[in-house]
């Protein structure tokens, strides 16, 4: 050993040593507050499909590649990350001797291949996501950025590393080549040749280029573990187990939407007949109330931004992104960490648990921020400001494109559920709604023996359930389609196709009420539970003595069809749930239903939240569109999993917008944009929002908008296109 490689062993040797010790810290300090979240003994089971769920969407990038050019070029730097480690790991010998190399695989040209084409592609990778990064920061000339609110000196500091530490890589083997220790052949290492072929024969050069890398490795390591909260880079080791421990591992896509978590109290459900606000947690109230894959949600997130950029709150002007809500709670818990870890907190009667001994060294910034309220404007020192709260459509776009599977919607339902249930606070507009609904059963109270009014004038009989002995599916109206003007056209649409397909169907009638999705998505799990049991022991009634495959509803609501299909479920409610575009899609395609006349003018859909996004029905609204209009289905720029909300989700129909531009109205201009004269929906709520901002607009006249039922019945029973005009005027 030379006197260099002395100099370089020692150096590599020191500076490893105290980047070690800090990882380790680091991570323990990341582990102790990850665990003062509260028990979520749901997420160990089924260790199976989470492996593969976990492998595939690691290995295979599922959800980075949906924006295929930045995920192809991460995909090539997360693998480049992960073989090159193992370049640093050979810089350690060769900081000992220049013409060291790693044991056993350093010799093999196929290791020398792998790492030479791995590299190059890690190279192009990591200047795409640089040049993306550059193009999009939040201070470029016009337009937002999903970089906006990014630390953003942490995602330049990481591909400065990342660049360097490949470029270095490269740098050590010419050095090799041009003193002629190099291995591997020409054919196998092109660009180490190449880059040989330009540096002087240095017998020292890769000694000291391999202290070069393992002084930039390690000043990564330390940088990041000085900063716990810097999930651009920590994410590339916390997102295993973040994927790993997803709600429904067995989902390839939308794990965290659909059914919203039930409300849990030490990790277990809670039963509003027996639950005590005094000793069960009701919804969350302290950072540390999350769970602890809540916690690990928020340490994970990479600060990328594509919630932000798709979030419907976000890009009309409203303070919501969530992004930046899931940023404030990660600074927050891990600001407020010290306290809690000392034993501090409040119990569920507010009371301080710490002794004064234990706060009595207590760091002043930690007091500090345990002392902010978890929801509180900026005036009250708030984490969480009650307009980015109540802004949340709940459309479930930041989950659809999280790259790391966090579950923002159920986390903001959490945090609702405590202001409404023991904070009482809330939009006040909505109290209106949640009061309809605990006194009428349906969110506009309107009287409960109007239900069926929309069969009146129905050249055929619509039978209730217990009329009929048999039928194949209960057809659930929901409380818009009952209620409400438009949607009773649907609902009349829907019962003349399947009477027209032969279909045996029959209604609850007055035995229905709401079936309780406003009430829990703004965060009132009681009165959600109130209508769900009731509505669970009805339907398990009309279906008594029948196996679940043929206990089939049909729903036009796709927030009935939600609720239904993935929440009664929790309530000891098992039914087969499908949305009426299914069962007509079905019907069109085996011939029981068959259009005749093609509707024209150019259609585009509106693919609702709560039929696409939050349940993956995409295709069988188009199916029937297909059949039924002439020419293609115009297509909006965001359709499918990246539709934009209508603005209604999440309780958000009952509460007026007031911040920046209406959703509703984005949207309209979106669908107008593509010419089409008929805009289809799948929604009562969508319905009532799109015709809002089309008569808002003014373009009453010119774009009509219409559920994909209507249009299919216009098509299938042309000579009585007024079928669906016939409502009666809306009840209440
Ligand atoms: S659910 Fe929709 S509205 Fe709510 S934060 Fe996510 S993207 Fe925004
Ligand atoms: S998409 Fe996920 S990882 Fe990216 S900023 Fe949003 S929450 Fe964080």
């Amino acid at each position: 050993m030379g006197s260099v490689q002395i100099v370089t062993t020692i150096l590599a040797a020191a500076i490893t040593a105290v980047a070690v010790w800090l990882a380790v810290r680091a991570v323990m300090k990341m582990t102790a507050v990850i665990r003062l979240g509260q028990p979520a003994p749901e997420r160990f089971t089924d260790k199976g499909a989470r492996t593969r769920t976990m492998l595939v969407e690691t290995a295979g990038h599922t959800r980075m590649l949906k924006w295929s050019v930045v995920g192809a070029a991460h995909w090539f730097v997360m693998v480049g990350f992960i073989v090159l480690s193992l370049l640093v790991l050979e810089a350690y010998f060769e900081v000992v001797t220049p013409t060291g190399g790693l044991p056993v695989v350093g010799h093999w040209t196929v290791f020398g291949l792998a790492t030479e084409v791995i590299g190059v592609l890690g190279l192009v990778g990591i200047l795409v996501l640089m040049a993306i990064r550059l193009r999009n920061r939040p201070t470029r000339p016009g337009g937002r950025s999903r970089f906006t609110g990014s630390t953003m000196w942490q995602g330049y500091f990481v591909e400065w590393i990342v660049l360097l530490v490949l470029i270095f890589g490269f740098v050590i083997r010419g050095f090799k080549v041009a003193t002629d220790h190099f291995e591997y052949p020409l054919w196998a290492t092109p660009v180490s040749h190449a880059v040989g072929a330009v540096l002087p024969d240095w017998q020292d050069g890769a000694s000291v280029a391999a202290l070069i890398k393992i002084v930039i490795s390690m000043t990564w390591l330390i940088v990041i573990s000085l900063n716990v909260t810097m999930g651009v880079a920590w994410h590339r080791f916390l997102a295993f187990p973040n994927i790993f421990f997803k709600r429904e591992p067995a989902k390839p896509a939308g794990s965290g939407l659909g059914a919203l978590r039930p409300m849990t109290s030490q990790g277990k459900p809670l039963d509003f007949e027996e639950a005590d606000p005094e000793k069960d947690q009701f919804g969350v109230a302290q950072v540390e109330q999350f769970s602890w894959k809540g916690l690990l949600d928020f340490s994970t997130c990479t600060e990328c931004g594509r919630c932000q950029s798709q979030c419907p709150a976000w890009n009309t002007g409203k303070p919501l992104s969530p992004k930046l809500l899931v940023l404030s709670l990660r600074d927050h818990a891990y600001a407020k960490a010290p306290y809690l870890l000392a034993g501090g907190g409040k119990d569920l009667t507010g009371e301080e648990k710490a002794t004064a001994a234990q706060l009595a060294h207590m760091d002043v910034l930690a007091l500090a921020e345990a002392d902010k309220p978890l929801i509180g404007t900026a005036e009250e020192g708030g984490v969480i400001d009650p307009d980015v709260l109540w802004s949340c459509t709940t459309c479930g776009a930041c989950v659809e494109q999280c790259p790391v599977d966090i579950e923002h919607v159920d986390h903001i339902v959490d945090m609702r559920r405590y202001q409404v249930l023991i904070e009482s606070s809330f939009p006040s507009e909505a109290g209106v709604m949640l009061r309809n609904l605990e006194n009428k059963g349906n969110p506009w109270g309107a009287p409960q023996n109007t239900r069926e009014d929309w069969t009146k004038g129905l050249d055929f009989e619509v039978p209730r359930v217990g009329e009929v002995d048999d039928f194949e599916y209960l057809f659930w109206v929901g409380c818009a389609g009952a209620f409400e003007d438009r949607a009773k056209k649907t609902t009349r649409a829907v019962a003349t196709l399947l009477n027209e397909a032969g279909v045996t169907f029959a209604i609850l009638g007055e035995g229905e009420t709401c079936s309780g999705d406003p009430a829990r998505r703004i965060g009132n799990e009681f009165v959600f539970q109130m209508l769900a049991q009731q509505n669970v022991e009805t339907l398990n009634e009309a279906f008594e003595g029948r196996e679940k495959a043929k206990r089939k509803i049909v729903a036009t609501c796709p927030h009935c069809f939600n609720t239904l299909g993935n929440e009664y479920g929790q309530l000891g409610g098992e039914f087969e749930v499908v949305h009426h575009t299914q069962l007509l899609a079905h019907l069109v395609s085996t011939g029981k239903l068959t259009p005749v006349q093609p509707v024209d003018g150019g259609v585009t859909y509106h693919d609702p939240c709560y039929l696409g996004r939050h349940n993956r029905v995409f295709a069988p609204p188009r199916e029937v569109l297909g059949t039924a209009i002439e020419g293609e289905l115009t297509e909006m720029p965001r359709n499918s999993e990246r539709s934009f909300c209508c603005g209604a989700g999440g309780a958000r129909m009952w509460m007026e917008e007031k911040i920046g531009k209406r959703i509703n109205v984005d949207r309209v201009e979106e669908a107008m944009s593509t010419g089409a004269k008929t805009v289809a929906v799948g929604c009562p709520f969508c319905s009532t929002m799109l015709n809002d901002g089309v008569n808002g607009k003014g373009a009453g006249e010119q774009v009509e908008v219409v559920d994909v039922a209507s249009v299919l019945l216009r098509s299938v029973r042309p000579e009585q296109p007024q079928g669906d005009k016939q409502a009666a005027p809306v009840a209440g």
